[in-house]
């Protein structure tokens, strides 16, 4: 199954409008001329969508430029109204986003979102026609504890119910150790590709074997250019969800460089 891989910039609570302009302005003229068999993706702060699409979506952008995505990281699980601080699904729509990040552990862990809110989250933002990156993954103690599977087979469960195979297949899923993110420790490319395999089984079991090959599957958790093609050489990792090593144009463009030149093509 040839899946497009698809490497995604979470920037987090980083790069404002001007180092976003900054960023891009580096990013793009190293990209110039440079193709890649892979999907590339960034997600800035709500602040620096409206920047980033116009720059990305200018008439004279080039066509490197032109193909890369534009993802949010976070939307409201409502339409509009009073909802003090939050941002919709329509208003991203507007600024060219094309992903949202829905469920990233630090949503789960310091804003309290639930499996329920996830799900409810995927199923306006495919109201909407935005993709979500879906994101899974169990903590130290889980894993630890034995839970890993039990815990990923809830996320992934809980957070699709009522999800059509048809908006499955516009979907893609984050997995992402948490103690992996931002600690510098990588899971081992056995450890995740495992995972990985785990998660397409549950896919498999809840949507059939088709939907499954299909369904891409980025690894998240401490990736920089040194790791990036172990683990993106693993059968069943289809890309990464990049947080620090993506605020640096170098360092994003050599993960990208390094994992798709594994893939096939
Ligand atoms: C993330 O924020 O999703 C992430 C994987 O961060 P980092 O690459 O810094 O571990």
């Amino acid at each position: 199954m040839n899946r497009k891989p698809i490497f995604a910039a979470n920037w987090k609570m980083n790069m404002g409008v001007s180092a976003t302009e900054d960023f891009l302005k580096s990013f793009l003229s190293k990209l110039q001329g440079q193709s890649f068999h892979a999907e590339i993706v960034i997600a800035p702060p709500f602040v620096s969508l409206a920047k980033l699409a116009d720059i990305l979506r200018s008439p004279s952008a080039s066509n490197e430029a032109q193909a890369i995505q534009i993802a949010a990281q976070n939307c409201s699980e409502h339409d509009a109204g009073a909802y003090t601080g939050e941002v919709s699904v329509l208003m991203l729509r507007e600024l060219f986003v094309h992903y949202v990040i829905i469920g990233h552990s630090e949503r789960r862990a310091i804003y309290g979102e639930t499996d329920a809110t996830l799900n409810a989250k995927i199923h306006k933002a495919r109201e909407a026609n935005l993709k979500p990156i879906f994101c899974i993954g169990e903590t130290l103690a889980q894993r630890e504890a034995g839970q890993l599977e039990a815990i990923l087979r809830t996320q992934l469960t809980a957070g699709l119910k009522e999800v059509s195979d048809k908006d499955l297949a516009e979907l893609v899923i984050a997995y992402e150790p948490v103690w992996a993110i931002g600690t510098g420790v990588t899971a081992t490319s056995a450890q995740a590709q495992d995972a990985h395999a785990f998660v397409r089984s549950v896919i498999a079991e809840l949507y059939g074997p088709d939907s499954a090959a299909k369904l891409r599957i980025q690894y998240g958790g401490s990736v920089k250019p040194g790791n990036a093609a172990e683990l993106m050489a693993c059968p069943d990792i289809d890309g990464a969800l990049i947080g620090g090593a993506a605020l640096e144009p170098q360092s994003f463009l050599e993960i990208i460089r390094n994992g798709s030149c594994t893939q096939d093509s």
